[in-house]
């Protein structure tokens, strides 16, 4: 025992003074149902076993850690079920007091059926475990037989899900997610309803998490649960019934609730691990040398917390029609539009599902969408029709339409009073676009070729790129005054004002890199250029007011700047030619529409900054 503590590969997975503990509990064989059996582990440092058998065929879970554990335990089960052959061992994951023996003694009537991930980690993993233990004073028995062993490997892999016909009698093998492990696999008699869950479950016992997903661990319990199991074959320890499944997964879900909620206190982790009331839960067994215990697995859960909050990460990729433009978001957030401009549409996309849930038809390539204040319709600018157009959302019938010229693209705002800045391209004019009346407050003439335009938040200052001439122009929406044409670099593509309205930053496309304007001033004050990709496009600001980000159009990425540092911290992959972003109100997801890859991108931001 001491000799595997010291070998790091066979670490996480053994829990060793079970038996102990249970005392006199039945290792032999014992029936949980008409075609089913399970085998508590009579060797501490092993696992539980199962057995499913049907007319011609038998399928064993787990057989356990040595050769010689996985061959007795195959002797007995060809004692209890007679003529009918063994044709199947299920490995429920990769760890070796499961997997090990049965890669040594496998003969080639048996099919070994893993996940291919459990595959892969047998296969990096499993010779340098067979030579430790073929040298291990501990296995005095065994060690002879890790010595001889050639060890055969799964060979056949599942990745979701797949019937097993028995013989009258199937069972399913399914990956329920990842929980223990990211290989988890489990069987399932449907028509007995009994289950062989490996560590995905235990009988009574605070987990070994060390290669966790503790939320999705919850989730996967839940769905198994969902199937109303009457005995189940746990990992180790007892043979349980629904009943105990449940229990484990309450103390799974206090786990996530009690962290989570600790942690949002703004109250240290290894402090909240080790205040969890669970009381409900004090005959679990605890194994502090593996971690398994209430405040290990809490600390397990907060880290993976912690980490979560501090990743971004691909939440979903839709499609959502070709050449999509501007995203904005219904007055209860709950609905996304998503002008896609090639198939002279606008998609819904529902916000908690994250799924198409329809279109309207907007023909002359929509570039920008809003909802309008009524709820009930949408304003949309067409590029090819130089109009700014109003549809009714119920059947999408035309309403209204406000000319702007060639060329309008995004609607940017709103801006106090409701109101919008529409640039119109070809026309070399800015719109002050009223969203209540939908009407025009005010037009005004910009450079060449003004892309979307920004205010500062009093509505009274307005900032436009000048495409090609290199310019942004600064105008006083009031006065209807230039202020001021500040040459600022190549292809200047598009900005915002930031947090207390004193900088302008706008993405100078031809240069790669971010100018800083002071509004009061008009004066160019600053850059940020480390950390911008190539073609960068467009500046958002996330909701926390201390970040922002940037789409940089041809390295297909987004550069996500710390504005107190006004320094990249981080890029992010997106799909092709990002060409316009979008926070969601509650400021949790970032939205992207993927241009050249048709595909609307949605990240996580994450609510902490590291
Ligand atoms: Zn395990
Ligand atoms: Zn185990």
């Amino acid at each position: 025992m001491n000799y595997i503590l010291r070998v790091p590969l066979t670490l996480p997975f053994l829990l060793l003074l079970a038996a102990s503990a249970s005392g006199a509990a039945d290792t032999g064989l014992q029936r949980l149902g008409p075609r089913e059996f399970g085998k508590l582990a009579n060797d501490e440092r092993s696992a539980n076993s199962a057995v499913f058998v049907g007319r011609a065929a038998a399928l064993v879970v787990d057989p356990g850690l040595t050769p010689g554990i996985a061959q007795a335990f195959l002797h007995e089960v060809r004692a209890k079920i007679g003529a009918v052959p063994i044709k199947y061992v299920v490995l429920t994951h990769w760890h070796p007091d499961h997997a090990l023996g049965i890669l040594c003694t496998a003969g080639s009537e048996l099919q070994i059926i893993a996940h291919p991930f459990t595959d892969r980690q047998l296969l990096q993993r499993a010779g340098a475990i067979i030579a430790d233990f073929s040298k291990n004073p501990a296995h005095t028995v065994e060690q002879k037989a890790f010595a001889a062993c050639h060890p055969r490997f799964p060979d056949h892999l599942i990745q979701d899900t797949e019937n097993i016909d028995l013989g009258g009698f199937t069972v399913r093998v399914f990956h329920p997610g990842h929980a223990h492990t990211a290989g988890d696999l489990v069987v399932w008699a449907e028509r007995d309803r009994v289950l062989a869950s490996g560590d995905v479950f235990m009988h009574a016992a605070s987990p070994y998490m060390g290669e966790a997903d503790p939320y999705a661990w919850v989730g996967v319990l839940d769905s198994l649960l969902a199937l109303h199991p009457k005995r189940v074959v746990a990992g180790h320890f007892g043979l349980s019934t629904g009943a105990d499944l449940v229990r484990f997964r309450d103390y799974m879900g206090s786990l996530v609730t009690q962290v989570s909620a600790g942690l949002a206190a703004g109250r240290a982790l290894d402090e909240v691990a080790a205040s969890l009331d669970m009381h409900a839960f004090a005959d679990f067994a605890q194994y502090p040398q593996y971690n398994a215990t209430f405040a290990g697995n809490g600390r397990d859960v907060g880290r993976a917390l912690i980490d979560a909050q501090h990743e971004f990460a691909l939440l979903a990729r839709l499609k959502v029609g070709k050449n999509p433009h501007q995203i904005s978001f219904s007055a209860d957030a709950k609905t996304a539009y998503v002008a896609a401009a090639g198939s002279d549409r606008v998609t819904r996309v529902d916000v908690a599902t994250r799924t198409v849930i329809g279109h309207l038809s907007t023909p002359g390539v929509p570039l920008g969408v809003i909802p309008l204040e009524d709820g009930k319709s949408l304003a949309v600018t067409r590029f090819q029709g130089d109009t700014v157009m109003r549809y009714r959302l119920a059947d999408g019938r035309p309403q209204g339409q406000l000319t702007t010229g060639g060329g309008p693209s995004l609607i940017q705002g709103p801006f106090t009073g409701n109101r919008y800045l529409i640039s119109a391209e070809k026309a070399n004019k800015l719109w002050l676009f009223n969203a209540t009346s939908f009407a025009m407050d005010g037009e005004y003439d910009t450079g060449k070729r003004p892309f979307p335009a920004a205010a500062t938040s009093d509505g009274k200052r307005a900032f436009v790129p000048n495409y090609d001439d290199g310019s942004v122009t600064v105008i006083d929406l009031l006065s209807h005054r230039v202020v001021a044409t500040v040459a600022v670099g190549k292809h200047p593509s598009g900005g915002a004002v930031l947090p207390g309205d004193a900088l302008y930053a706008v993405a100078v496309r031809g240069e790669n890199r971010i100018a800083l304007m002071d509004t009061a001033s008009a004066t160019l004050v600053g850059e940020v250029r480390q950390g911008i990709g190539q073609s960068p496009f467009s500046v958002v600001l996330a909701t926390d007011g201390k970040r922002a980000f940037v789409n940089n159009t041809a390295s297909n990425d987004v550069s996500v700047i710390d504005l107190t540092q006004r320094k990249v911290i981080t890029r992010i992959g997106v799909g092709e030619t990002p060409i316009v972003m979008a926070v969601h109100p509650d400021g949790k997801s970032l939205w992207v529409s993927c241009e050249g890859s048709h595909e609307l991108d949605i990240l996580r931001i994450p609510q902490t900054i590291r």
